[in-house]
């Protein structure tokens, strides 16, 4: 479905407050009403309470189609063809889940099972995974895709971008891509993930052939490109190498950078217009300037540090440096078995200075920052109608209640598509 360079879905977004004459035409058009909301997140400022997640109380929001049409108090909410009353629960915009790695097969329990015990463990990380992806046929590749996208789904996130990088041949690249794009828009090609083993004699070759006929064959497929800057996966010459490889291709950059260790991938990203660069775990005060004076996001991923045992991402230092600041799972068999952005928000809050506004903020808006949409991470009139209900009052309980299941119902693109019985105990 996708078959070109951007998405097929990002429009942009009609935003601002609505007027008082597109709110009477929405309510006669408008098909279903959300009522009685006791908090509802646009991460419109200048809604409701003014602040960053224009926060409005007492709330209703209206959809046509795959579209919010109406937002404003619940008591003068617009007579809809579905009523369903949020019983004084919080609503915020779907999750946009701006960094996973869902094209792989095989299983990598042990390898985590070793870490957390304190033992070594030998087996080879990345290339176990390779290994396993590139024998699995397609229709166990994709059948292992949607599961963890209905997983994520489930937990609130209606917007995900997905990589290839454990195929790392043209046609196991090529085909991780072409199976993605069917489920996303938001699909990018990490041929750059490690230097596989076929080529470790040889990793100027292997970057020839990721900028050459691997780019060829997967760039029809993708919107980003993005690589590992990392030491022992590519160097900064070598990313930068790739990446304009990319951009010439129509490609949009997007970085793994200072993950591990401190490195050029922050000042790169910011450097080539990258919409993000992604984990920021080990930066200077040069690569804070940096992504403060660009508009390349920070994205942070505190299910790798949570499942490595590693160093938490300092966001307190981001925030307060001016950077625009984005919360993502990372999910892949690996570094971060997790594909729940409320873990990542409740990790934030606790470990990595985020109040929970903040973390609320950058699981979606952020996100979509990341992504560079504008239609989705926000709940305002011409906003695509991603929502989810969750089965508390205030978004705050995504971080107070660590670990609870609190997304009771998922709306995407306007249609309720989460697993809970329909109509639910409190329709009408
Ligand atoms: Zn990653």
């Amino acid at each position: 479905m996708n078959s070109g360079n951007e998405p097929t879905n990002n429009a942009p977004a009609r935003t601002g407050p609505h007027t008082a004459n597109s709110a009477v035409a929405a309510a006669a058009t408008a098909t279903t009403v959300i009522t009685d909301i006791a908090a509802l997140v646009t991460n419109d400022p200048s809604l409701g309470d003014g602040s960053p997640l224009g926060l409005i109380r007492d709330a209703a929001v209206a959809i046509e189609g795959d579209r919010v049409v109406w937002i404003g108090a619940s008591s003068k909410a617009p007579a809809t063809d579905n009523r369903v009353d949020a019983a004084g629960r919080a609503v915020i915009p779907g999750f946009v889940d701006s960094h996973s790695h869902l094209v792989f097969a095989g299983d990598r329990t042990a390898e985590f099972h070793a870490r957390m015990s304190g033992r070594r463990y030998e087996a080879g990380g990345i290339r176990t995974t390779v290994a396993a992806t590139r024998a699995a046929p397609d229709a166990e590749l994709e059948a292992t895709l949607t599961r963890h996208l209905d997983e994520a789904l489930r937990q609130g996130t209606t917007t995900f971008e997905t990589k290839s990088g454990y195929g790392l041949t043209v046609e196991d690249e090529e085909r991780a891509l072409r199976l993605a794009a069917r489920h996303t828009d938001e699909v990018t090609y990490l041929g750059a993930h490690v230097v596989p083993p076929d080529f470790a004699d040889d990793p100027a070759g292997y970057v020839d052939l990721v900028t050459g006929p691997m780019l060829d064959a997967c760039a029809p497929h993708a919107r980003w490109i993005d690589v590992f800057c990392e030491k022992g996966a590519f160097d900064g010459d070598q990313a930068r190498a790739i990446l304009t490889a990319g951009k010439a291709r129509g490609l949009h950059p997007r970085i793994h950078a200072n993950q591990l260790s401190y490195g050029p991938g922050v000042q790169l990203a910011v450097e080539l217009d990258a919409a993000s660069a992604d984990h920021c775990t080990h930066l200077t005060q040069q690569d804070v300037d940096a992504l403060a004076s660009g508009d390349t996001v920070a994205t942070l991923l505190p299910g790798a540090e949570f499942s490595t045992r590693a160093e938490w991402p300092d966001a307190r230092r981001l925030l307060d440096a001016g950077v625009t600041v984005a919360l993502s799972t990372d999910c892949n068999p690996g570094s971060s078995y997790t594909s729940s952005m409320p873990f990542c928000i409740a990790l934030a809050v606790r470990d990595m200075g985020m109040t929970p506004d903040e973390a609320v903020w950058a699981a979606t808006a952020g996100g979509a920052a990341a992504l560079r949409r504008t239609d989705v991470g926000r709940l305002t009139v011409g906003a695509r109608a991603d929502l989810a209900l969750l089965d508390a009052p205030s978004p705050v309980h995504l971080a107070y209640r660590p670990g609870v299941p609190l997304v009771a119902a998922v709306w995407r693109a306007g249609r309720r598509v989460t697993g809970r019985p329909d109509p639910m105990p409190w329709d009408r």
